[in-house]
């Protein structure tokens, strides 16, 4: 560990500011700093770049399975975008929101709950925020167990086999290793060339709101955007979304697609259809902002918005961070170009995580670390180890949940032909609803792509409560390879939803 009081010291970073530009800033911040900084090893076997999912699976798993000397070098704090700006402090929000739905339904089920305020904000916020900080101290604490050394610093690559290392002190240091691992990650893509864009923040953003909006914007169709845009609405802020075309989660089976946007909708989120943003306006007095955009043949303007959140992809981190002196190839994206074993065209440079655009979810990163990791200082049987990137499960905390495994329909349509798919789908409402107004009753739908005479499942698309915790047990089936008629084999539990998986006709 390189300085004793650095968590407490390290601050959430900016969101507004691009994120190479972030990580110098929080170098600058500390370079006047005099802290206490144990010496630095000039030479480690797996020099890992970027304490995210995927760098701190990997080093952990080198140091302390197979006894690599490993060092993780981060800008920022411990965990990556997962712990400290995505799935974390997202999932946290997700269920105050889920709460505040429960609340509404209560009454329908008997329970008298009168709010007698509204969702205090400030208060979540601050314990979310603390919980993090915890999480934080957590990953250090298991870096130092399993051995790992750990250096809080912007790491450059100088070559091949050498890294500069910037430290909070603003000192810089060399350290020579044998096999250089990157995995920084990515970062929020910069919003539209507009003007005013910059009065609005990015999905890091989202998580320095500390106050419970009235009126929100968020702008973009990827699951950030839905999941952000579901929590507002739940918790009964007026929340517009600004996507592009007639849908969103454009990557999902079109069940979904069409599923989620209609729900949305009808839970009362101002869905602005075939629209771009075009200037954004902030009052200097109120800080209020005014979003002025194009929707179809027509022109509109939304006032008295509290946040402007650009959800609009994500940048893999690379500016800066020196790949050009050692020869590591970019893809067309921007991406770093990695085989299936993670190798980049350079010997003992490896890369995976959101840097490579593969999958970019945290347990597909921590998986290919650990299979790396395995693969490099592992015994023998694991030299050919690397991670299986086909029918990775995933799910969209929307309202209501998304599951999703293995193919869409249009995908599997152009791979096997229509012919030989045979599709099965069912949508319902869940018992959980039968208390309740007709209003109040959200969508269930299920659909099963088969191929082949023996009907293998090739797809699995699930919209309905629940559906995030379903989907991990029907992935270990989809992923050993389940028919049909093995699903139809399993006896069903009743009463669930997720026994309309095992019974469809
Ligand atoms: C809002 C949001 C919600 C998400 N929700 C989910 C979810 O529910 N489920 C899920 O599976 N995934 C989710 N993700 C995606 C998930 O967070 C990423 O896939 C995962 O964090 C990728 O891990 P990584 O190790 O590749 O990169 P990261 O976790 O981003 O880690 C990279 C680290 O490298 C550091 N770094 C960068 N450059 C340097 C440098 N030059 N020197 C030193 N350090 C450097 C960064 O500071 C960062 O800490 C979400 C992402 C976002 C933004």
């Amino acid at each position: 560990m390189q300085s004793l009081s650095r968590l407490a010291r390290r601050p959430l970073l900016s969101s507004s500011i691009p994120a190479a530009g972030r990580i110098t800033a929080l170098s600058s911040h500390f370079s006047n700093s005099s802290l206490a900084m144990a010496p630095i090893s000039k030479e480690t076997d797996f020099l890992v770049i970027g304490g995210g999912s995927g760098g701190l699976g990997a080093a952990r798993a080198a140091s302390a399975r197979y006894g690599a000397k490993a060092m993780v070098i981060e800008a920022a704090r411990l965990g990556g975008t997962c712990v400290n700006v995505g799935c974390v402090p997202k999932k946290v929000t997700f269920n105050a929101a889920a709460i505040a739905e429960t609340i509404h339904q209560a009454k329908s089920y008997g329970f008298n709950v009168q709010e007698t305020a509204p969702f205090d904000w400030s208060t979540f916020k601050k314990k979310r925020d603390a919980y993090i900080l915890r999480l934080n101290g957590i990953y250090e604490r298991n870096l130092g167990n399993d051995n790992v050394e750990y250096v809080h610093g912007w790491a450059k690559v100088l070559s091949r086999n050498s890294v500069e290392v910037t430290l909070d002190d603003g000192s810089k240091t060399v350290v020579n290793a044998k096999k250089i691992l990157i995995a920084v990650g990515g970062h929020p893509t910069v919003p539209p060339q507009i003007p005013g864009a910059e009065f609005g923040v990015n999905s890091d953003g989202f998580f320095d709101i500390d106050t419970l909006p009235k009126k929100v914007a968020l702008v973009g169709a990827g699951y950030i955007a839905v999941e952000f845009a579901g929590m507002f609405n739940a918790l009964g802020v007026e929340t517009h979304l600004f996507i592009r075309y007639d849908h969103f989660l454009r990557h999902f089976d079109p069940m979904i697609q069409e599923g989620v946007t209609n729900e949305y909708e009808r839970l009362g989120v101002k869905l602005h259809k075939r629209s771009a943003t075009t200037r954004v306006d902030k009052d200097p007095a109120t800080g209020k902002l005014t979003i002025h955009y194009k929707e179809g043949d027509s022109e509109g303007v939304l006032s008295d918005v509290d946040h402007l959140i650009w959800a609009v992809g994500r940048t893999p981190a690379t500016a800066g961070l020196g790949l050009e002196s050692a020869g590591v190839t970019v893809n067309e994206k921007g991406y770093v170009a990695v085989d299936g074993f993670q190798n980049t065209n350079v010997d003992n440079i490896y890369a995976l995580g959101d840097v490579t655009g593969q999958v970019e979810l945290t347990p597909v990163a921590i998986a290919a670390g650990r299979k790396l990791a395995a693969r490099l200082y592992g015994p023998e049987q694991f030299r050919t180890a690397k991670l299986d990137y086909g029918n990775i499960p995933s799910v969209v905390f929307a309202h209501p949940e998304v599951g999703s495994i293995g193919l869409t329909e249009p995908e599997a349509v152009a791979k096997y032909g229509r012919e030989n798919l045979t599709i099965y789908k069912t949508n319902f409402t869940a018992m959980y609803y039968a208390m309740m107004d007709p209003e109040q009753k959200g969508p269930t739908a299920y659909k099963l792509i088969c191929a082949g005479p023996e009907e293998k499942v090739v797809g699995l698309h699930i919209m309905g409560l629940g559906s995030g915790e379903m989907l991990q047990g029907f992935g270990v089936a989809v992923k050993m390879g389940a028919t049909k008629a093995d699903f139809d084999s399993c006896v069903a539990i009743h009463p669930t939803s997720a026994e309309e998986l095992v019974t469809l006709r």
